[in-house]
C-alpha cells in the first residue's frame, strides 16, 4: 500500500491517481467513497471540512479493503487523518494483514493550496472550509507522520508546489527505489 498524505489543495488526489495509473495499481480514496454513500447532516459537515469519527471512517476503510485484493499493490488517499486512523493501520500492517510500502507526504503552502482549491471550485472549496482543513491538517500531520516513522514506515516529503510534472516525477523515482528495495 502506498499512502499518499497532505492537506486538500496539495494535489494528492491527482498525484495518486497518476501513480495508480502509471503502475496499473488500485486507487481508493474515502473522501471519494464518503461522496458516494453519505448524506443529510454528515453531507454537511463534510461540506464544511470537519472529519468524520474514527470509528465510521475505520469501518468504511476495511469495507473498501475488502472490495479489492488488498495483498496486492494499491494507492490509498485521505487516510489515516488522525492518530487513532494511523494507529489503527499500523496495527493492520504489524500483523500481517496489510503491507506499507511507503507514505507520500505532499507539503504544500496555505497560498498554493487556497490558490488550487479557490479555482477547483468544489462545493466545499470555500474560504472557511480551506482555513479548517488546513487547520486540520497541521495540527494532525506531524503526530501521524511521527507514528509511521517510529514503526520503520519509509515517509517520503515531496514538495507539492511544484508543477504536477515535476512532483509526478518525484514520486515516480521514489516508487521505483522502495519497489527494487523490497
Ligand atoms: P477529501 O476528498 O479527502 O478532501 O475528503 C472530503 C471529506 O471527507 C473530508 O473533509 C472529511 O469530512 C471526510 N473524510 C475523508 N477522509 C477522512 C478521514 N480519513 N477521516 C475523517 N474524515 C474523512
Amino acid at each position: 500500500m502506498i499512502v499518499f498524505t497532505g492537506v486538500a489543495g496539495s494535489g494528492k488526489s491527482k498525484q495518486g491517481k497518476m501513480l495508480a495509473d502509471r503502475f496499473g495499481l488500485p486507487w481508493l480514496s474515502t473522501g471519494e467513497f464518503l461522496r458516494m454513500l453519505i448524506h443529510g447532516d454528515k453531507r454537511k459537515s463534510m461540506l464544511e471540512g470537519k472529519l468524520l469519527g474514527d470509528k465510521e471512517i475505520i469501518s468504511l476503510v476495511q469495507r473498501m479493503f475488502s472490495v479489492i485484493d488488498s495483498s496486492h499493490e494499491f494507492v490509498l488517499d485521505g487516510f489515516p487523518r488522525t492518530v487513532a486512523q494511523a494507529d489503527w493501520l499500523l496495527n493492520q500492517a504489524k500483523h500481517g494483514q496489510l503491507d506499507i510500502t511507503m507514505v507520500l507526504h505532499l507539503k504544500a503552502s496555505e497560498q498554493t493550496v487556497t490558490e488550487r482549491l479557490l479555482k477547483r471550485g468544489r462545493q466545499d472549496d470555500t474560504e472557511a472550509a480551506i482555513k479548517e482543513r488546513f487547520r486540520e491538517y497541521e495540527e494532525a500531520i506531524l503526530p501521524i507522520l511521527d507514528h509511521f516513522k517510529e514503526a520503520g514506515v519509509a515517509v517520503i516529503d515531496v514538495s507539492a508546489d511544484k508543477s504536477i510534472k515535476e512532483v509526478h516525477s518525484e514520486i515516480v523515482e521514489a516508487y521505483n527505489g522502495k519497489k527494487s528495495a523490497h
